[in-house]
């Protein structure tokens, strides 16, 4: 009888734990085990390669920036230069010299609808790394009810497709960090937990530190793996309104000696736009506390939106508003046009809520609202203008107030 003997490596029958046999064919339990690893390994979830960062210079970054914002030349170069510095600094990692350079994490200070979230979303955008927005006022410090500072970084592993090394060189927007201050300027004796303690949590975060995240987020999964992310590489940008903080700076302003002639008067400041020449300790006074002020250096503030710079958000930016709405009748064959004192009405209704350019949009979808839901009914007419006179009166009729509130 013919010695049964494994088909793929030789062993005869005896030699080994198991022989399974075919029509005529035999196979060991020493080549299963290597066909499974194989088909193991082939089935795996391929993760996509890590995607080079494509660092730009600081001009070719804010040249990028004009795209989609207007005006805040000042914070778009500032900007421009920390994450260049940030993303030179990752690349350069390897190098033997002792100079190490610093994370330089950035806040944005400005009213509300500036465009503080816009500007790094852009930057994400434009670098193509990986990104996403917390708010500071829903984290807690850990085993309060909310999220923990871990689910933060959830969002962003989840943005960056579970793809752990792009995440660990994505950028992480935190609005609302004037929110989670204290309420006194003094370093409390109890734990205050809707600011300080938060701060505190988001000290070592911002700094760089081993976090293990649970992938899907939250505690209602409490089985599941979790996964380690370094935050040394991951740039943090934060954003408030500060409202109130104008007080500080001026106060700061008028009796802070300068040079030989001691106290300043006012009048040398452009008293319209204080926030320009706010500084750390200012936002100290405000409530965020000093460690949490010098890990975020590089303090960025952006210019109220007059009526000359609504109006170009209206029509410039690469994505604007009137850009989209012209998009949308295009598709439907309808040639749209807004005539220059209806775009005025629109800017001064924006001005007047004060809810910078984050109010035009409301306006807009009121004003539009008709147009649009006539869409199929007037398919025969192949251009709309949109005047002053049709603005006001679909404003009047469709305007809720209440829409421009800013939570
Ligand atoms: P915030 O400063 O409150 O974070 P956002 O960045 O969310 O404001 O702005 C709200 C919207 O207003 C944006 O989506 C954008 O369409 C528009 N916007 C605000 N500021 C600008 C700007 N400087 N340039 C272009 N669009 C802007």
């Amino acid at each position: 009888m013919k010695e049964i003997t494994c088909s793929f490596c030789g062993s005869k029958k005896e030699e080994v734990e198991l022989m399974v046999s075919g029509l005529a064919a035999h196979i060991c339990n020493n080549c299963i085990e290597q066909v499974s690893k194989i088909w193991e390994d082939e089935n795996k979830p391929k993760q996509k390669p890590t995607p080079k960062i494509s660092l730009k210079k600081p001009t070719e970054i804010k040249n990028h920036l004009d795209e989609y914002v207007i005006g805040q030349e000042k914070a778009k170069k500032v900007l421009s230069v920390a994450v260049y510095n940030h993303y030179k600094r990752i690349s350069q990692k390897n190098t033997s010299d002792d100079v190490t350079i610093e994370k330089s994490n950035v806040i944005l200070i400005g009213e509300t609808g500036t465009g503080k979230t816009l500007l790094a979303k852009s930057l994400a955008r434009i670098l193509q790394v990986p990104f996403c927005i917390a708010d500071a006022t829903v984290i807690t410090e850990a085993g309060y009810v909310g999220e923990d500072v871990e689910t933060i970084l959830t969002r962003l592993l989840q943005a960056a497709d579970y793809n752990i090394e792009a995440a660990e060189r994505g950028i992480i927007y935190i609005d609302e960090i004037d929110k989670i201050s204290r309420k006194t300027d003094n370093p409390s004796i109890t734990r205050d937990v809707s600011g300080e303690g938060v701060q505190q949590a988001m000290l070592k975060l911002l700094e760089g530190t081993v976090v293990n995240v649970p992938p899907q987020g939250g505690r209602k999964h409490p089985e599941q793996k979790m996964l380690a992310i370094n935050t040394e590489n991951i740039l943090f940008i934060c954003g408030g309104a500060f409202d109130g903080i104008n007080r500080t700076i001026a106060s700061r302003l008028n009796t802070q000696p300068i040079g030989f002639s001691g106290s300043i008067n006012l009048d040398s400041f452009d008293e319209e736009n204080l926030l320009q020449y706010i500084n750390a300790s200012d936002l100290r006074k405000f409530g965020l506390i000093p460690e949490l002020v010098g890990r975020l250096p590089a303090i960025v503030h952006l210019d109220p939106l007059d009526s000359t710079a609504l109006k170009r958000i209206l029509l410039e930016p690469k994505n604007s508003l009137f850009k989209q709405f012209e998009k949308l009748m295009k598709l439907e064959g309808i040639e749209l046009q807004f005539t220059d004192d209806a775009i005025s009405f629109i800017v001064e209704k924006a001005l007047e809520h004060k809810v910078g350019a984050r109010g035009l949009r409301s306006i807009c979808e009121a004003i539009m609202l008709d147009a649009m839901y006539n869409l199929s009914t007037n398919a025969s007419d192949n251009k709309l203008v949109i005047d002053k006179s049709y603005a006001v009166e679909q404003f009047e009729d469709k305007f809720d107030n209440r829409k421009l509130k800013v939570a």
